[in-house]
């Protein structure tokens, strides 16, 4: 039997392990997919430093692009109804709802699945569906998509699991108007995918605050019409003044928190134009507390609406992005470091230091086939 290596971490806090195990041949609806690349998001490295609640042994990696090995016997289409065959290139974030809760069943919400994040976590000397790995076994019931040839991967990868939560937080949102102000709070991944939706939405001025430089780099090429470099407003009085001072004194018709950062709460909230909307996307992870004045959400009429995670759609959604934008956006341009697998560590470190756009790992063919 074929072997592959994934890159397992053991337990928060101690270097992540490269683990070889067998993968057998897919059975019923799963498909083995071998891995082109793994982005590397800020919430693995949240993992990895135990602020997010630690499962036990786990391959690492929730966002995958990759080739079709070998379909099992029940396999002929995408979650979409596209025909998939072996060779095909396909595109997942390994969220599989249970589908029989009250969120996957009655609320039909399936991003509000108790069993999403454990899914994930299964067995480490077993095929995951996780992305860390040079084969993945993705499994019955959890959605991928078809990538087009015409697509870039890096396109995709760029804004792994980013873009889906994106494109789910503006769903909920329930759209930007043409011409509306936006200020988007940070610029990993998930603010860089704020950018881009809020301008392909045809917003008018579109604000970022974050850093370092090279993000804010990026996210002027994506459509952002002002930044403010947090190295430059460290306080935020000073943030809250600039962007007042970039729309006009109104504040934005829409602010969206990618941030990750507590602190951006109470910060956004004084953001908002009276009548405005604020949507929290990047706090899934943000362990604390956090106080606001309740008051400026009555007076001014505003709205706050949380979104966690997405649902499939908003995967082939992000497919679609991808293919019918990247020649106009530089959004392959993303992704700015690349790792082999036994550089996941690496990988992991740069990505908490902030020294990439967007990090890849990219584990290459396993070199044990039999
Ligand atoms: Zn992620
Ligand atoms: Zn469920």
């Amino acid at each position: 039997m074929r072997t592959a290596k994934r890159a397992v971490l053991t337990a928060p806090g101690k270097p992540v392990e490269i683990w070889e195990g067998p993968v057998p041949p897919p059975v019923g609806g799963d498909v083995v997919v071998s891995v082109e690349m793994a982005g590397v998001c800020g919430t693995d490295h949240h993992y990895t430093l135990g602020e997010v609640a630690f499962p036990g042994p786990m391959v690492l990696g929730h966002e995958g692009v990759g080739r079709v090995e070998e379909l099992g016997p029940d396999v002929s289409t995408d979650y979409g109804g596209d025909p998939i065959a072996p060779g095909d290139l396909v595109y997942w974030v390994p969220l599989k709802p249970c589908h029989r809760c009250h969120a996957c069943t009655v609320l039909e919400d399936v991003s509000l699945c108790p069993d999403l994040s454990p899914g994930r976590f299964k067995d480490p000397s077993t095929p995951p569906m996780a992305t860390y790995t040079e084969l993945a076994n993705l499994p019955s019931g959890l959605a991928y998509f078809k990538v087009p040839e015409d697509t870039p991967p890096e396109a995709v990868i760029a804004f792994g699991c980013a873009m889906p939560t994106m494109l789910h937080a503006m769903e909920r949102l329930d759209g930007i108007s043409f011409g509306q102000s936006v200020i988007v709070q940070g610029c990993g991944p998930v603010g860089l995918a704020a950018v881009v939706l809020a301008r392909l939405a045809g917003a008018g001025d579109i604000v970022v605050v974050g850093g370092p430089a090279p993000r804010l780099e990026m996210a002027k090429k994506l459509g952002a019409t002002t930044t403010v470099d947090l190295a430059l407003a460290s306080d935020d009085e000073t943030r809250v003044a600039a962007v007042l001072d970039a729309t006009r004194g109104r504040g934005a018709d829409v602010v969206i928190e990618a941030t990750g950062r507590v602190e951006a709460f109470a910060e956004g909230v004084r953001m908002v134009a009276r009548g405005g909307r604020y949507l929290i996307v990047g706090l899934w992870s943000a362990p604390g507390a956090s106080s606001i004045t309740p008051r400026l959400v009555n007076n001014r009429n505003l709205r706050i609406i949380g979104s966690a995670l997405s649902r499939p759609r908003h995967l082939h959604q992000a497919v679609g992005v991808a293919r019918h934008y990247h020649r106009q956006l530089p959004l392959a341009e993303a992704v700015s470091h690349r790792f082999r697998l036994d550089q996941a560590q690496e990988a992991l470190d740069a990505v908490g230091r902030q020294e990439t756009i967007k990090a890849v790992i990219v584990p290459g063919r396993p070199s044990s086939t039999s």
